[in-house]
């Protein structure tokens, strides 16, 4: 039977599931140790008091506890809520109240410093645990009782497909954070599309480099290689300077990541020996052609980028491995997911227009939590999901996204897509990094900024830039205003947010 909880989706053998390297004394995890961890880990949460429903913040960095804290969680029927253990106070006490977390499960250590997570789960009545690996299992240590105080020795539960095993909220790039429920059936639909899309096996051994309280981590770069039987290795954290090192020893052979963190890593190529990757895959923001092709040039693999939400579970569609086609600039053809573009009546367009991004399939979520504007407005009466993405397909499926609807600069009704600017100007010799964005304009409504990171050691001028935009792109999409700085403000994940690009650029001008 195809698996449809997260409880029997992790069927790999007594293989190596898990490498947890740290320079003292790393740890290596077989599936059967794992099973054991979770179900043991699931008693201690019984224990304490959670039910099936309850919501249990996770505010640990990537770590083994991390991994049987979240699994535990689910096959308890609960819902694992991850959260970024840096955030501050304020955002910990917004995620922690959105859900009415019943626990919150923080390092060892926070509860003595009184920190961020600890202070926001004790205003809002969470119990507070630390949870950490002592050398021979998963410790859950209670230091404050809060919600759960009474409701001790639940029974030990059984997940079902369609119970809530996850809440994330998505990145908040062009709004406020919107909560998105995802079930069992909903996460183990990604994990199986994955699985296919890049015919992963118990053979495959994954770095992870993103956060797991993401959807890109969580999903592609551990639920879905572990539900393929292979083994994952997971560092506390990116680091550029370890990550090869870490990559050869333990004998990795692919990875995924966002742009960010591909370019870092061609900073710091591997040493002398060469890691022998199957492919590389990229996901969550757009890949220019240019780090594409140099990627697959130092790394010798195929990338393959992919397109995915907080909605859909994570991926949505991704190229193919070869002799599949690539197409830099494209984020490949639906994996297990209808793709549609649609205009905003829900009408197919023809084919090669653009219009918005749809999407139908097992993996999508069933709605927002408590934002019935949003859920009305994102479904099509047949059930596609609007993506909030403007995009296109050629005639063989392939997705290219222009731009996000909401962020598309409208110039006196020109509709200019900021990605297209975006990578014309990322191909500029001097630039590193380009983001554009809508400024207000009295004539037009909007007109167009960008913000420019200069290669370091080059000089540019605004002058020369907007030049090489008039000569690759039509006059009106020339910049009004160029903002240079030395940091783009970006995300945890490495995502950029226009809105926010847009703002602290905009402060300079005050
Ligand atoms: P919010 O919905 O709160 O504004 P968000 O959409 O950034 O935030 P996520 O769910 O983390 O939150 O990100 C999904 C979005 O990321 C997609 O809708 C798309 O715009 C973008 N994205 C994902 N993959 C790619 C890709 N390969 N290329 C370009 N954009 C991508
Ligand atoms: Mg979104």
């Amino acid at each position: 039977m195809s698996a449809t909880t997260l409880s029997n989706s992790f069927t790999g053998s007594n293989d190596t599931a898990l490498i947890i390297p740290n320079k003292t004394q790393g740890l290596t995890i077989s599936y059967q140790q794992l099973s054991s961890e979770i179900l043991s880990f699931q008693k201690k949460l019984a224990k304490l008091g959670v039910s099936p429903g309850s919501a249990i913040s996770i505010a640990l960095p990537n770590s083994y506890e991390f991994i049987v804290s979240f699994l535990a969680s689910a096959w308890q029927r609960a819902i694992a809520a991850p959260l970024n253990s840096a955030y501050k106070q304020e955002e910990f006490e917004f995620y922690i109240d959105d859900l009415s977390s019943a626990l919150a499960l923080v390092p060892k250590g926070s509860y003595q410093q009184d920190g961020a997570a600890v202070r926001a789960a004790r205003k809002y009545n969470a119990a507070i645990a630390e949870c950490y690996w002592n050398g021979q299992e998963v410790v859950l240590d209670i230091k404050e009782q809060g919600k759960l105080k009474g409701k001790g020795n639940q029974k030990v539960a059984t997940a079902e497909p369609d119970d809530v095993a996850l809440v994330l909220h998505t990145s908040g790039t062009t709004g406020r954070p919107k909560a998105v429920p995802l079930t069992h059936r909903n996460l183990t639909r990604t994990m199986k599309n994955i699985k296919n899309t890049y015919e992963l096996t118990p053979k495959d051994r994954t770095m992870l480099v993103m956060p797991l309280f993401h959807v890109h981590g969580l999903l592609a770069g551990f639920l879905a290689p572990l539900y393929s039987g292979g083994s994952v290795i997971v560092p506390p954290r990116f680091s550029a300077s370890e990550f090869w090192d870490d990559f050869i020893t333990h004998k990795a052979n692919w990875y995924t990541a966002v742009p960010t963190i591909h370019q870092i890593l061609l900073k710091s190529p591997p040493p002398q020996t060469k890691p022998n990757i199957r492919f590389i895959r990229s996901c969550s923001s757009p890949l220019s052609p240019t780090i594409f092709h140099q990627l697959e040039k130092t790394f010798d693999a195929p990338v393959l980028e992919a397109y995915a939400m907080t909605e859909a579970s994570h991926q949505m569609t991704s190229s193919p491995l070869p002799p599949g086609k690539r197409q830099p600039g494209s984020v490949g053809i639906g994996q297990g997911v209808e793709v549609r573009i649609l205009d905003q009546e829900g009408k197919q367009v023809p084919q090669g227009s653009e219009a918005e991004i749809c999407i139908r399939g097992e993996n999508v979520t069933k709605g927002y939590l408590n934002n019935p504007e949003a859920n009305k407005s994102s479904f099509t009466k047949d059930g596609f999901f609007r993506t909030g993405d403007q995009g296109k397909q050629d005639e063989d499926g392939y997705v290219f996204i222009t731009g996000r609807i909401k962020e598309l600069i409208n110039k006196g009704g020109e509709k200019i897509s900021p990605i297209e600017l975006d990578n014309v100007l990322a191909r500029h010799p001097k630039v590193s990094e380009a983001v554009s964005f809508a400024i207000p304009d009295e004539m037009y409504g909007q007109d167009v900024g960008v913000a420019i990171v200069v290669k370091s050691g080059e000089r540019l001028e605004a002058k020369e830039l907007s030049g090489w935009i008039a000569e690759r792109l039509a006059k009106f999409k020339v910049p009004k205003k160029i903002y240079f700085t030395d940091n783009m403000p970006k995300t945890a994940t490495g995502k950029i947010q226009r809105r926010i690009v847009a703002e602290t650029m905009m402060k300079q001008d005050k």
